[in-house]
C-alpha cells in the first residue's frame, strides 16, 4: 500500500513546506507516474483568508498553494503569478472599485473569474478547487478546509474588518482584540478532508501562522477531532525560530491571544495527543505526537518533553527546495516513527 500523507497548511509558508513534502516523497517513494511519487499527498488548505472583492471570490492561501505546486508562482515577489501584469487593476483603481492597496494581477484575476463563475453555477468550493487544480499535474490533492464562507475578520478598537484589510493595509499594526470566523461552528469539513485524515499514515502541521492559517482549519468542527483520533502519526513544525516569526507578522496574531512568540508556547497550544490543546475553544484534544523546533530553540526541548510533548530539534529554515525537503523528511520521520 502506498504511503498516505496529509498536510494542514496556510499560504506562503505552507507552500514552501508542501513543496518540500512533495520533493521528500519523490525521493523516498519514487514512481514513474505524473506525480513522481507513489505517496498520496493531500493538503488541507486554509480558506479563512478568502474574500469577495469587486465581484469576484479570492482564495489567497489556496491560490498560493496552487501556483507554487504548479510552478507558476512569482518567486521574487512571494505571491501571485510569475510574469503577471496589472492592466485590469489599474482600470479598477481608476473606477474607484475594490481596494487600491490590494493589487490583483491580470492572470490572477483570470483564476478569480473562473472560480467565481463556477461558484455562481452552483459548484461547491471543493469542486471548484478540484477544477482549478486539474489544470496542472500538482502531485498532491488540494482540499479546502470547508465549503462554507467563514472569512476571517479582525475585531479592533477602530472596528471590525476583513483579515486582509488588517494584514495588508494596516500591516497588522492595529491592536487586534479578536479573530472571528462567523459561522464556522456550523461549517462542515471540505469534501474528502476527514477521509484523508482517517486514512493517513502521517499528518503534518505545516509551519504556517498558528492563529490565522492553522487556527481556522482546526476550528472547522470535526477536523481537530479527526487529527486527534488519526490512526497515523501527527507531527508539527514550529513557525517560530529563536523566538521570532521567520517571515511575516504572525507575532501580532499570537499577541492577540496572549500567546508568547516562542516555539514551545505554539507547540503546547496544539498540545500532545492524549492530553489537551488550547488552539480554539477550551479543552480541545491535543494533536501532536511530535513537535519539531529549530536548533536555535534546542534549550526548549527539555521543557516540552517534561510537558509530555515529544520534541525533535532540527534545522527549520526553508531556504530552497533542498532545505524544505529535508525539513519535510524530518517531519515525516517524526510522524511515521
Ligand atoms: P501565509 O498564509 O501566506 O501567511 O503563510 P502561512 O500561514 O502558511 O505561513 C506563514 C508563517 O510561516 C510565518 O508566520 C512564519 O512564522 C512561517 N515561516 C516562514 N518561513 C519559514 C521557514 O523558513 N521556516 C519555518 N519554520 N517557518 C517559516
Ligand atoms: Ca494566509
Amino acid at each position: 500500500m502506498a504511503v498516505s500523507i496529509v498536510v494542514l497548511a496556510g499560504g506562503v509558508g505552507g507552500s514552501r513546506f508542501v513543496l518540500g513534502v512533495r520533493e521528500a516523497a519523490r525521493r523516498r517513494w519514487p514512481s514513474d507516474g505524473p506525480s513522481g511519487t507513489s505517496a498520496r499527498i493531500a493538503v488541507v488548505a486554509n480558506t479563512g483568508d478568502d474574500l469577495w472583492l469587486t465581484g469576484v471570490r479570492l482564495q489567497p492561501d489556496v491560490d498560493s498553494l496552487l501556483y507554487a505546486l504548479a510552478g507558476v508562482n512569482d518567486v521574487e515577489r512571494g505571491w501571485g503569478r510569475a510574469g503577471d501584469s496589472e492592466r485590469v487593476a489599474d482600470e479598477l483603481r481608476a473606477w474607484g472599485a475594490g481596494w487600491p492597496w490590494f493589487t490583483l494581477g491580470d492572470l490572477d484575476l483570470g483564476t478569480h473569474l473562473a472560480r467565481t463563475g463556477w461558484l455562481r453555477e452552483g459548484r461547491t468550493v471543493s469542486e471548484v478547487v478540484e477544477r482549478l487544480a486539474a489544470r496542472w499535474p500538482l502531485g498532491v490533492r488540494l482540499l479546502p478546509m470547508t465549503d462554507a464562507e467563514v472569512d476571517t475578520h479582525v475585531l479592533t478598537a477602530s472596528g471590525r474588518m476583513h483579515f486582509q484589510e488588517w494584514w495588508t493595509l494596516h500591516r497588522a499594526s492595529l491592536p487586534a482584540i479578536a479573530f472571528e470566523n462567523a459561522g464556522i461552528a456550523a461549517a462542515a469539513p471540505g469534501a474528502g478532508v476527514l477521509e484523508a485524515i482517517a486514512e493517513a499514515d502521517a499528518v503534518l502541521v505545516a509551519p504556517s501562522n498558528p492563529v490565522v492559517s492553522i487556527g481556522p482549519i482546526l476550528s472547522v468542527p470535526g477536523i481537530a477531532e479527526a487529527v486527534a483520533a488519526a490512526p497515523g502519526g501527527v507531527a508539527g513544525v514550529s513557525p517560530i525560530i529563536g523566538g521570532a516569526v521567520v517571515r511575516g507578522m504572525a507575532d501580532a496574531c499570537l499577541a492577540t491571544l496572549g500567546v508568547p512568540t516562542s516555539a514551545d508556547a505554539v507547540g503546547l497550544r496544539y498540545g500532545a495527543r492524549g492530553g489537551l490543546g488550547a488552539y480554539d475553544r477550551a479543552a480541545l484534544p491535543g494533536l501532536l505526537d511530535a513537535w519539531l523546533v529549530a536548533e536555535e530553540d534546542a534549550a526548549l526541548a527539555a521543557g516540552l518533553e517534561a510537558a509530555r510533548l515529544p520534541t525533535a530539534v532540527r534545522p527549520l529554515w526553508m531556504r530552497d527546495l533542498d532545505s524544505s525537503a529535508a525539513l519535510a523528511a524530518a517531519a515525516l520521520d517524526a510522524a511515521l516513527g
